[in-house]
């Protein structure tokens, strides 16, 4: 029976394919939610044309449906949803929390110092931009003071904004909208109530809380899974040159994502189908180990 209550989400970026690190996430997330009678729903993250390889969203749905993922409804691309990260913008710039901001990164970074992503932006624009200039990108005016993200698996993640981040991006200079405001007006709207996604996120946490915040909607519940790392350490993805995974061997692979999040399967579970019914009936978050993974080396 499905839960109403739990709605998650897996959201790729087209920047790649998938590798091991994105396999294990979407399985501990689809898992979360399947096995709390949940719904489970797809989004492509495709903001950021620049930085797509063509073909890659198709790839990536078609190796998650040779892996068995079943999502519920269509699949979401954030390149067809510009007009409600507008109307964000716009409702986040009447009630004073987003303001225009015209430095270049060479300015920001010639003032700035560095913090937990980046360079604290050191506040120029915040009361508006220097005589003769105009702002082209977005800034949210974030508040001072510690926030808690309450993370199911990680435990408290403690971040001051201002002092670790400082005001940061809604809408980029390049006329693209920035992942910090999409992913919360799509979840938003989409009525997700979990997020389970991958631990190097938790950064991010603290500045989707202050847009829920600013927007005045409620947070939906968080986990971060552990990252998985090569064996020199590295986080796998496509800058650390992490293979692509394939269809071909889906079994096996799905058996090492299990395994590697903590749930082994049985030695006689074999094949796609018998191996989702495992995890299904198995999976427990409590069995799921916090910290970075590294990848067996095949
Ligand atoms: N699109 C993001 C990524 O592929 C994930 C966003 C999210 O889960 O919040 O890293």
């Amino acid at each position: 029976m499905s839960n109403a209550l739990y709605r998650g989400r897996f959201a790729p970026s087209p920047t790649g394919l998938l590798h091991a690190g994105s396999l294990s996430t979407a399985v501990g997330s689809y898992l979360e939610a399947r096995s709390r009678g949940g719904q489970w729903l797809l989004r492509m993250e495709d903001l950021d044309p620049p930085r797509e390889v063509p073909g890659a969203a198709d790839d990536i749905l078609r190796t998650l449906e040779a892996f068995g993922f079943e999502w519920d409804g269509e699949v979401g691309y954030q390149s067809r949803r510009h007009d409600l990260y507008r109307a964000a913008l716009e409702r986040l710039i009447a009630s004073g929390h987003a303001y225009a901001c015209c430095c270049t990164r060479k300015e920001i970074a010639a003032l700035a110092r560095r913090g937990l992503d980046g360079y604290v932006y050191p506040g120029t624009c915040r009361h508006g931009c220097p005589e003769g200039r105009e702002g082209r990108a977005w800034r949210l005016a974030v508040a001072e003071g510690e926030r808690v993200v309450d993370d199911r698996l990680q435990g408290e993640y403690r971040q001051d904004l201002a002092r670790d981040i400082g005001d940061f991006v809604l809408l980029r200079a390049d006329g693209f909208w920035a992942y910090q405001l999409a992913v919360v007006v799509d979840d938003a709207d989409q009525g997700v109530t979990d997020i389970v996604r991958g631990s190097d996120l938790l950064v991010s946490t603290p500045r989707q809380l202050a847009v829920y915040e600013a927007l005045g909607l409620s947070a939906p519940g968080y986990c971060h899974l552990p990252v998985l790392t090569n064996a020199a350490g590295e986080k796998l993805s496509k800058q650390t040159l992490a293979p692509a995974i394939s269809a071909d061997a889906a079994a096996s692979q799905l058996g090492t994502a299990l395994a590697l999040l903590g749930h082994a399967p049985p030695a006689d579970c074999a094949g796609l189908d018998e191996l989702w019914r495992w995890a299904v009936a198995n999976w427990s978050l409590s069995r799921v180990p916090a910290g970075p993974l590294q990848l067996p080396h095949s």
